[in-house]
C-alpha cells in the first residue's frame, strides 16, 4: 500500500538498519534530527573515548534559572555543563547517553507546565534504557550534593556504540536506534508510560463501522488500507496522538503505549483486536482490557486516589451491576458479607 500523500514531516526510517539489508521503506515521522545537545555531546565522546576511567556528567541547565557555579573537574569526575536554547526532550537525554554520558543531572524548571514535561520526558528516557542515569537538580546547592553522590558511585562504563554515534534521520528514530542500543535486544515489546509516542492502535472489528475517519485524521500515515480495503497499521509510524480514537464515533479504538523494536513494527500489519475485560460480578466484557487493567493499576497504587475498597470494588464491573450495586447500597465484593447480616 503506497503512503499517502497529505502527510508530512516524514522520512526513511533508519531505526532499524538490519531491515531487509539496510534503511527500509516504512515510514518516520517527527521532528528533523536537530539536537540542542549534539555538540556538547561530541565533546564528551571525544573525553570519554580518550578516558574510559572517568564518570562523565552532563550538566543541563535552565535559560531563565539561576546561574549554576561551573564545577571543575574532580576525582574520577569529568564534568560538562551546558545551557540549551532549545527544549530538551527524551531524544536528547538517550543520545547523550549513547555518546558517553554515564550521568545528566538536569535542572528543573521553574514554570509548572515545563517541569510536568520535564517528569514526562525523563520518564520516557527512562524506559527507553535510560533507567538510573537521570536525575533533576534544583539549585546549586542541590547540584553539587549530586555530583558528590555521583563521585562515590563505582564507574559502571557504558559501551559506545561501535562505528559512531546512533544519530539517525529523525529524532524518533534516533530514540528507537538509542533503546534498541540500551537495552541490547532488537526484538523487545516493553509497555510504555501513557504519554510515550510509541505503540499501537487496537480495534474492536464488532463495533467498526469501516467509515475510515481514523484513516484520515492520522496525521504520520500510520493506518492505511491493505487491498483488500481493510485498515491496517504501521506500528512504528504511530506517535499515540489519540487523532484516529476521537475521530471514531463507535468507540472502536483503543491506544497501546509499548515499544516494540522488532522489524516487524515498521511493516503495516492488520490492527489488533481490541481485548475486552470482564465484569467481575457477572462476566460480560465491561470495558477495554488495556483501560481497566491502567485504571485499576492506578487505584492500587493509590496514584490518583484512595478511594475505599467497595468504591474501588466499583471499577472493574459493568454498567448494570454498578448501577445495581449503588442503587442496593453494596458492592460486588461486599455482597455476601451484607447478604449474611
Ligand atoms: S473511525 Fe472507527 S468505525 Fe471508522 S473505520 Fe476507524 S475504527 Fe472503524
Ligand atoms: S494514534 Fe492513531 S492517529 Fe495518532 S499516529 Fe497513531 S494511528 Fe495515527
Amino acid at each position: 500500500m503506497p503512503v499517502r500523500e497529505k502527510n508530512t514531516g516524514r522520512e526513511p526510517c533508519t531505526a532499524f538498519p538490519d531491515v531487509a539489508g539496510g534503511a527500509h521503506t516504512a515510514i518516520a515521522y517527527g521532528r528533523s534530527a536537530k539536537f540542542p545537545l549534539q555538540d556538547i555531546c561530541r565533546k564528551v565522546l571525544d573525553s570519554a573515548r580518550s578516558n574510559r576511567s572517568l564518570h562523565h556528567i552532563l550538566i543541563i541547565s535552565q535559560p531563565q534559572a539561576a546561574e549554576v557555579a561551573p564545577l571543575a573537574e574532580a576525582g574520577d569526575l569529568s564534568v560538562f555543563s551546558y545551557v540549551p536554547e532549545a527544549a530538551i526532550a527524551h531524544e536528547d537525554l538517550l543520545l547523550a547517553l549513547s555518546m558517553g554520558v554515564t550521568h545528566v543531572l538536569w535542572q528543573r524548571a521553574v514554570e509548572k507546565a515545563e517541569r510536568r514535561a520535564q517528569v514526562r520526558e525523563m520518564k520516557i528516557a527512562e524506559y527507553l534504557g535510560g533507567r538510573d542515569r537521570l536525575s533533576f537538580f534544583r539549585g546549586a546547592s542541590d547540584l553539587a550534593k549530586h555530583v558528590a553522590d555521583l563521585s562515590f558511585l563505582p564507574l559502571a562504563v557504558a559501551p559506545l556504540p561501535e562505528g559512531g554515534t546512533l544519530l539517525r534521520g529523525t529524532r524518533r528514530g534516533t530514540a528507537l536506534a538509542c533503546a534498541a542500543f540500551f537495552l541490547g535486544r532488537k526484538d523487545q515489546k516493553t509497555p510504555l508510560p501513557d504519554t510515550a509516542p510509541y505503540g499501537r492502535v487496537k480495534r474492536d472489528a464488532d463495533a467498526c463501522t469501516s467509515c475510515q475517519k481514523c484513516l484520515w485524521v492520522c496525521p504520520t500515515g500510520a493506518l492505511s488500507l491493505d487491498p483488500e480495503g481493510g485498515l491496517q497499521l504501521t506500528e512504528s509510524a504511530c506517535i499515540q496522538c489519540g487523532m484516529c480514537r476521537s475521530a471514531c464515533a463507535s468507540e472502536a479504538l483503543e491506544l497501546e503505549p509499548r515499544l516494540n523494536l522488532t522489524p516487524q513494527s515498521a511493516r503495516a500489519g492488520p490492527l489488533k483486536p481490541r481485548e475486552t475485560y470482564p465484569c467481575h460480578s457477572c462476566g460480560v466484557p465491561a470495558a477495554p482490557r488495556g483501560m481497566m487493567e491502567r485504571i485499576m493499576d492506578k487505584l492500587r497504587l493509590g496514584v490518583q486516589m484512595r478511594a475505599s475498597p467497595d468504591a474501588q470494588a466499583l471499577v472493574p464491573i459493568c454498567e448494570t451491576c454498578r448501577r445495581e450495586a449503588l442503587r442496593n447500597g453494596t458492592s460486588p465484593t461486599a455482597k455476601p458479607a451484607r447478604l449474611n447480616s
